[in-house]
């Protein structure tokens, strides 16, 4: 139901979960995040409230210059932790929103017969994704490749072990915008996720997806030809 995402230089999990609790209003019946450690994947989720993520944070902390975090409105499978975003396939960890119509056909068609943990429609794309890293494609041809066998609607976040300062997005009808920052940049649902971590912000268009590095980020659209999209600034109250 929310998606916020951190590509940096300092420790960010404190301002996940600060973002999280910024896309309560949403509604969510669970959430997690999920981090790179100089490189390597972390994760911690929970079913109910942030509340619950954060005690489950205490005793099992992550931290990472590079992390995604997300708050759930289940439409594929119960609320449960297993459930829960982020999914990890391999090297890869996703968020999502919204609905990924043929994740079924999608899921038959997955190479070496992967191991699904969870009931979601969003597994499958991570390990799509997986898939095609595994194949020796690069991080951003794989990306772009599976972007192109999606059919519903989403907004993603997307890390891989190995790319701690890489941050993958993409929209196609759910919005997400990219915060703009000094050494590091952001990705969020809408502008009150965001609006703590930057005021700069940059709407993607329907089919755009984006890399982000702390001190970049580029724009593609739907046909991956690169494109430049208005910056909003932020009035002080949103
Ligand atoms: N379809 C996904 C799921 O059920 C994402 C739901 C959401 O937008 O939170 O896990």
């Amino acid at each position: 139901c929310g998606i916020l995402g951190i590509v940096g230089k300092t420790q960010v999990t404190s301002r996940l979960i600060d973002g999280l609790k910024r896309l309560e209003y949403r509604g969510y019946d669970s959430s997690g995040v999920a981090l790179l450690d100089t490189g390597e994947l972390k994760r911690v989720r929970a079913e109910g409230k942030i509340a619950k993520l954060e005690k489950a944070l205490e005793s099992n902390m992550v931290e990472g210059q590079t992390g995604i975090a997300h708050t759930r409105w289940a439409t594929h499978g119960i609320p449960s932790e297993i459930n829960a975003h982020p999914h990890i396939a391999g090297r890869v960890s996703i968020v999502h929103n919204g609905i990924i119509e043929n994740y079924a056909e999608l899921r038959d068609s997955l190479e070496h017969n992967p191991k699904i943990e969870s009931e979601t429609d969003t597994e499958i794309v991570a390990h799509l994704m997986n898939g095609y890293l595994e194949q020796g494609l690069e991080p951003t041809q794989a990306f772009s490749q599976s972007l192109k066998q999606l059919r519903g609607a989403y907004a993603l976040g997307l890390i891989i072990d190995g790319h701690s300062d890489h941050l993958f997005c993409a929209r196609a009808g759910s919005p997400l915008a990219i915060g703009i920052g000094e050494g590091e940049m952001f990705i969020g649902s809408d502008a009150i996720a965001l609006e703590q971590l930057s005021k700069k912000l940059v709407y993607l268009e329907e089919g755009d997806w984006a890399i982000l590095t702390p001190d970049s980020y580029v724009i593609f659209d739907e046909n991956d030809k690169k494109v430049e999209r208005p910056i909003v600034y932020l009035e002080n109250n949103i």
